[in-house]
């Protein structure tokens, strides 16, 4: 099985931490157009996706680690994960934890992924932000959570965006605009260039001037790897193909033995 795998250089000093964030991926005896889909939201067999799951977590070596997912609908909810919860955790776009040997993760096809990691106290974060999520500020609401429930200072937060649609082909209406300029518009300056009535979005610029504004440092911000709708090859992209599969980006510690 090949898989594009793309993790944060910065990150090898944080001792114990995995992460990534996945690519498109295809596998042996599966034709290549085969989107080896791991939810089961477009209707997708139930078995098929509990095999494409144990095939994936064999090719990035974390067999012996749970991912945690959950039910993404584009809102601003961000549950606590602990061991032993189920695989699919609930409703919500970001997932946060505490516990060792467990990752957290989230699946997009042009949103942004993000990825959180506080490496003194060991906590994680990874957070689902399409236009809708950006607009509702999950990302900000992210750290406003690890902190109340952790305790995390948010200039102690390191975070990491993957792959995701660029301004190069995020074409969106003036009512989009209009949407996130409602509770954000200071941040959308730095995010929306005009382009005759509509205009181009850069979604991770908006969630980096979020960031800042949520108190964190602006040298723990980074992102990862190119716009996924200028690179069907390599990732999946809604906006390019329509109904397409999903890429996994997802964080954890190992404990250490
Ligand atoms: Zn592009």
């Amino acid at each position: 099985m090949n898989i594009l795998r793309l993790e944060v250089p910065h990150w090898e000093q944080f001792d114990g931490l995995v992460h990534g964030f996945l690519g498109r991926f295809g596998s042996q005896g599966r034709p290549p157009d085969d989107p080896f889909r791991l939810s089961c939201d477009n209707g997708d067999d139930v078995q098929a996706v509990k095999r494409n799951w144990c095939e994936l977590k064999l090719a990035i070596g974390l067999r012996d680690i749970n991912i945690i997912t959950a039910k993404q609908v584009h809102g601003n909810i961000v549950l606590k994960v602990a061991r032993g919860d189920e695989k699919l955790a609930g409703i919500g776009d970001g997932l946060m934890t505490d516990a060792p040997n467990l990752c957290v993760g989230v699946m997009a096809a042009d949103c942004v992924p993000l990825l959180f990691v506080e490496p003194a106290r060991k906590i994680v974060a990874a957070v689902h932000a399409g236009w809708r999520g950006t607009a509702a500020g999950i990302a900000p609401r992210a750290i406003a959570l690890m902190r109340e429930t952790y305790r995390v200072d948010p200039a102690a937060l390191h975070v990491a965006m993957g792959p995701s649609i660029g301004p190069c082909c995020y074409e969106v209406g003036p009512e989009v605009a209009a949407q996130i300029a409602a509770n954000w518009s200071a941040e959308l300056k730095y995010a929306w260039k005009p382009d005759g009535v509509k205009g181009r979005l850069d979604l991770r610029a908006l969630n980096e001037a979020q960031l800042l504004g949520a108190g964190m440092l602006g040298s723990h911000i980074q992102k990862i790897g190119p716009c996924t709708a200028c690179h069907i090859g390599d990732f999946f992209s809604y906006r390019k193909e329509g109904k397409s599969g999903h890429q996994l980006s997802f964080i954890g510690w190992r404990s250490q033995p």
